[in-house]
């Protein structure tokens, strides 16, 4: 019989955590694997007691680390310093106590925002350290850095197995709504369903121009568990869509506005920042190792997410 697996998911409640509870159970748990899905209520993973109370808990043989202070562009412009500390004290507390109770392998979660902002494109997995990151998120980007250094670090004085992924933006259900603090798409949908309730203008922050890489969070979470069971490298790996795929904020924009069937005014908001113009990634990598997978046509995966909103008003992050 195969050898039994306790996987224990950092963040499990979260956007891509929750991605990856649905995906298991709709179709990947194996017989031998027990998941264990915690939030912060469980332990903060910022306390070093608590995170060595729940990996004694739990015993976890793989761990997927999901855990972090996160945000979009105007939630990092204004707490820079507390997306270091935070992610830094998370990050090693997980890493360490991974390694005290000889934890087979973790994957961990850095972010296409992470590159330096000057840069040739499209971005490929070996140029996160080529210089300093866009001045928006310096705080989120180094703390992600280190997980990078800190996998290495622990492989080659102790053996480890510790690797990492590098998603582009992500949306999907569950995501955090918050008009403020949340990302452009989570955002963008909230604004329009405002809008309707209201009959108010519908307002985009900037000149519409940047441009990104969407994943589908359902199509992260196939590609997090094709990560935990096959992918060897301690190096990150891009998990992204196409660069034919990257589209504008104003495109996303239209696209929400289609899935949303909104009939009224929009408006440009362009005292607000654009933030990075483009973070375009290569997934050159992703294909040659797993030529098959299939991504979900993103009007159809804004349908899904846009659906799960309205039905879910009343209980989303917002
Ligand atoms: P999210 O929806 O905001 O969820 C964050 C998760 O982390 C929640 O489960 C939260 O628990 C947990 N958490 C936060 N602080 C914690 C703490 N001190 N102790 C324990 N747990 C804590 O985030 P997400 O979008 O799923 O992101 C997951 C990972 O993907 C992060 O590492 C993020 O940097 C990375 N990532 C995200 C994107 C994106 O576009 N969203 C893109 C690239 C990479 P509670 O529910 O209890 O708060
Ligand atoms: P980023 O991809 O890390 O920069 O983070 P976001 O997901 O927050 O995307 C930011 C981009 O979307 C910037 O170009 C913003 O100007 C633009 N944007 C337009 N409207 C919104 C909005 O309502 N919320 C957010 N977060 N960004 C918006």
């Amino acid at each position: 019989m195969a050898e039994k697996k306790v996987i224990l998911v950092t963040g499990g409640t979260g956007l891509i955590g929750e991605a990856i509870k649905t995906i298991v159970e709709r179709e990947g748990r194996k017989p031998n694997e027990e998941w264990v899905f915690v939030s912060s209520k469980e332990a903060d993973l910022a306390n070093k007691e608590q995170t060595k109370a729940l990996f004694a808990k739990y015993k976890p043989t793989h761990v997927i680390h999901l855990a972090a202070m996160v945000g979009g562009l105007f939630r990092n412009l204004k707490y820079n310093l507390d997306f270091l500390r935070t992610n830094i004290q998370i990050n090693d507390n997980v890493l360490q106590t991974a390694f005290e109770h000889n934890v087979k392998k973790v994957v961990s979660c850095l972010s296409t925002c992470i590159f330096p902002d000057k840069t040739t494109y499209p971005i490929d997995e070996t140029m996160i350290h080529n210089g300093p990151p866009h001045s928006s998120n310096f705080g989120y980007s180094y703390a992600k850095r280190l997980i990078d250094v800190q996998n290495r670090g622990y492989h080659q004085q102790h053996g480890c197995h510790f690797t990492a992924v590098i998603p582009t933006n992500v949306f999907g259900p569950h995501d955090n709504f918050n008009l403020e603090d949340g990302h452009v798409l989570p955002g963008l949908i909230h604004k329009v369903y405002e809008s309707k309730k209201n009959g108010t203008p519908f307002v985009i922050w900037g000149t519409g121009s940047p441009r990104r890489q969407f994943i589908y969070s359902l199509d992260l979470a196939r590609l997090f568990l094709w990560v935990l069971r096959e992918y060897q490298e301690i190096d990150p790996i891009i998990l992204s869509v196409g660069e034919e795929d990257e589209v504008s904020i104003k495109e996303a924009a239209d696209m929400v506005i289609e899935a949303m069937d909104f009939k009224g005014e929009v408006v440009m908001d362009t005292t607000k920042s654009d933030g990075q113009f483009k973070k375009t990634a290569s997934n050159a990598k992703l294909m040659k190792l797993n030529p098959d997978f299939k991504f979900t046509p993103i009007k159809q995966a804004l349908k899904e997410t846009v659906d799960w909103f309205v039905k879910n008003y009343d209980i989303a992050r917002k």
